[in-house]
């Protein structure tokens, strides 16, 4: 016998999403204005279900009722419906940061915006931990938390230019709970002298599991491995580069042409290191957009993340006191080593897309006096 398949209990019945859908058509074209705005869409239970964002608001909450149901998402978040809020912003700028805000503070089911921006792109995590590693991950989870080097393109040449990075370094790659015994620890529960790990045997891992390092020895690695990538230090390549010299006196072809290839691979991950700083870096300014509704906000941007949001000053008065809240906002001292932290990589993503969509929005920031930076140890 066939089995008639349930309608998931959050789906009203469709004579009810029809009328529900009349109603709110009914209000969109009432009232909805064509507009920079965000909205949301929530379920009978007022459950947020979606939150979307639009320069002309009106135009695209009118598409949902044009949308084919079942194939459309757009119609699908409507079935599901049962009231349309919206917000107008001053701009477009405004709604896309609007729209970031309310999608992490709710998570509606709908949305995948998150997913869209931060999962394609690759990122390098410092885990923390008795002994710190470095691991490449799509994405960057907020629920992760850590510090990331990113975004970059390419997680497979990101993994492999790393591997190398660990190898001349002798860092770790292992499972981030694996238990760790240092050299200087207490010998309660002594290591065993191997770890049965092919990269101690190797000489490719100092070998922080097995008591082969002190803890500081350790870290002092990790700290050398992060300055490289800061662009402070060459140690890497400098070692690689001496052995491949090495390797050619003693006509040893291969081994040269292989440690060539490690060397290329280190000096592409420094240079898109070296790349990120530099668009970090020169995300900083007071930006204005054109307001389309309501009066002018100026964003003070810094680092790629919007740090404050003020009335674009008017007056001399006004001015003099924006100044100084930018003024407060640029003092404090920033590392310029090209970390982002997690719940900042989607605003970080956003604010890097529209400037690259829409160079011609940079003609209307303003610079900030510069700061003096520093540089991780
Ligand atoms: S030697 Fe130990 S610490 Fe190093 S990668 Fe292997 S298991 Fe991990």
């Amino acid at each position: 016998m066939r089995r008639r398949r349930q309608r998931p209990s959050f789906l009203p019945s469709l004579a009810d999403a029809k009328a529900h859908a009349a109603e709110m058509l009914a209000r969109v074209k009432g009232e909805a204005r064509d507009l920079p705005g965000v909205y949301e869409m929530r379920s009978a239970d007022g459950e947020i279900i979606y939150v979307g964002k639009s320069k002309k608001l009106r135009t695209r909450l009118l598409s949902y009722f044009r949308a084919e149901y079942p194939a459309d998402k757009g119609a699908r978040i409507l079935r599901e419906a049962a009231e349309i809020q919206w917000e107008y912003v001053p701009s477009e700028f405004a709604s896309l940061l609007e729209e970031l805000k309310r999608i992490k503070r709710y998570r509606p089911r709908h949305n995948v915006a998150g997913k869209r921006d931060a999962r394609h792109f690759a990122f390098i995590r410092v885990a923390r931990g008795a002994a710190e590693a470095f691991r490449v991950v799509r994405g960057a989870g907020a629920d992760e938390g850590g510090v990331f080097f990113g975004p970059f393109h390419g997680a497979v040449q990101l993994t492999e230019a790393l591997r190398e990075l660990n190898d001349a370094l002798g860092l770790r790659d292992c499972a981030l709970d694996t238990p760790m015994h240092f050299a200087d620890q207490p010998d309660l529960f002594p290591a065993p002298r191997t770890p049965g790990c092919i990269r101690f045997e190797i000489g490719k891992c100092l070998g922080p599991c097995v008591g082969a390092v002190r803890r500081d020895d350790y870290a002092a690695r990790f700290a050398l491995a992060r300055a490289f990538l800061e662009g402070t230090n060459d140690v890497p390549v400098a070692a690689l580069r001496g052995a491949m010299e090495e390797a050619s006196d003693r006509l040893e072809f291969e081994r040269a042409a292989a440690l060539r290839d490690k060397i290329a691979r280190l000096e592409s991950l420094r240079m898109q290191f070296a790349r990120l700083r530099f668009a970090v870096e020169s995300l900083s300014f007071v930006y204005t957009p054109e307001p389309r509704h309501d009066d002018a906000i100026s964003y003070v941007i810094r680092r790629g993340r919007v740090h404050g949001a003020f009335a674009a000053p008017r007056t001399a008065d006004e001015r003099r006191a924006f100044d100084a809240k930018v003024a407060g906002i640029f003092a404090p001292v920033e590392r310029s080593d090209g970390t982002v932290p997690a719940h900042e990589i989607d605003e970080l993503l956003l604010v890097t897309s529209w400037f690259t969509r829409f160079p011609q929005e940079m003609e209307r920031t303003s610079a900030v006096a510069p700061v003096p930076s520093t540089r991780s140890a």
